[in-house]
């Protein structure tokens, strides 16, 4: 009988994670489908089953083996294991950023707040979600400020009353902007990240590595462009120097011409309009840049 070992993932249900790791997952090929309320499910095509849950419970499920690994903003990992006396925690360990949920935890004050440094939160009252990291920030710039320990709407508490500044995530800022607070210390700096637990055999090791195999060809390929253009011969060298983050492209004759070669070439890099224009500067012309859909090397 073959033996039915499947690798457990936990991502977040619905938020701003949700729908990333969703598509991370298709892009990695893994077919799976999902209504609306379930909690949980099976990967049609690969040895994965996915948890669907809030995402502060992540670490925990990771830490408790319930899952092997887990997708999670490094915000809330690295709060859980400031503030969570949980020893298990110690077993979760960051092994990829993903590259998505990049957001900051950063320090905002009214505008009216007369802010000069960290100084000038020395005995105000800051509400935050993160209370860990903040404490700690705190107390690395020998600062002595009180922390009003809120779940949600952060942005809120100046206007209220409830607080001298804030320490919340901030992406955009705009949250910020409509609050009428100015954005003054980044203290955290944060993406998802994919974690494990340090604790699994062998077998699931071995879906673990294939997974992350599939994941690195997914951002290889995102960042990476395939270029096709054709090329005087004669220019051959000088043009080759100006396409980017490539060593050795393909060089191919064009039928019926001597004076001409066509060049394709995997960009690891973004190609750019004044990159293009550099290359036809140089004689090349016929210039195609296409996106890379998977890599695998
Ligand atoms: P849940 O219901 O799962 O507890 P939540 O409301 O705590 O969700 P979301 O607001 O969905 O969490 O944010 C999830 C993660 O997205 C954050 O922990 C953070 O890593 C990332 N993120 C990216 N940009 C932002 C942002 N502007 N504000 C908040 N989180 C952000
Ligand atoms: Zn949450």
């Amino acid at each position: 009988m073959r033996e039915n070992v499947r690798l457990k993932l936990a991502i977040q249900k619905s938020g701003r994670l949700a729908d990333d790791c969703r598509d991370l997952l298709e892009q990695c090929g893994i077919k799976f489908t999902k209504s609306k309320d379930q909690l949980f499910c099976q990967a049609q095509n690969f040895p994965l089953d996915l948890f669907f849950v809030r995402d502060d419970d992540i670490p925990a499920f990771v830490a408790s083996s319930v899952c092997q690994i887990g997708i999670v903003g490094r915000n809330v990992l690295s709060e859980e294991m400031i503030s969570s006396p949980n020893q298990k925690l110690k077993s979760v360990k960051e092994i990829m950023a993903l590259g998505f949920g990049k957001c900051r935890l950063s320090l905002a004050v009214p505008h009216s707040f007369a802010y000069e440094g960290v100084c000038s939160l020395e005995g105000k009252t800051i509400a935050t979600s993160y209370e860990g990291l903040l404490s700690e920030f705190l107390k690395q710039n020998n600062v002595n400020a009180e922390i009003v320990d809120m779940r949600g709407a952060v942005e809120i508490a100046p206007r209220v009353g409830m607080a001298d500044a804030i320490c919340d995530l901030v992406s955009t800022g705009s949250t910020l902007a409509v609050n009428g607070l100015k954005e003054v210390e980044v203290i955290f700096r944060s993406e998802a990240s994919l974690i494990r637990n340090e604790n699994i055999s062998s077998k699931l090791v071995e879906i673990l590595d294939r997974l992350l195999l599939r994941i690195k060809g997914v951002q290889q390929a995102g960042a990476s462009k395939y270029i096709m253009l054709h090329a005087p011969a004669a220019a051959l060298d000088d043009i080759r120097k100006v396409i980017p983050g490539s060593d050795s492209p393909t060089v191919l004759a064009l039928q019926g011409r001597n004076d001409k070669v066509a060049i394709h070439a995997v960009c690891n890099e973004g190609i750019f309009w004044e990159t293009m224009e550099d290359l036809r500067s140089r004689g090349a012309t016929d210039i195609l840049v296409v996106p890379i859909e998977k890599m695998l090397n």
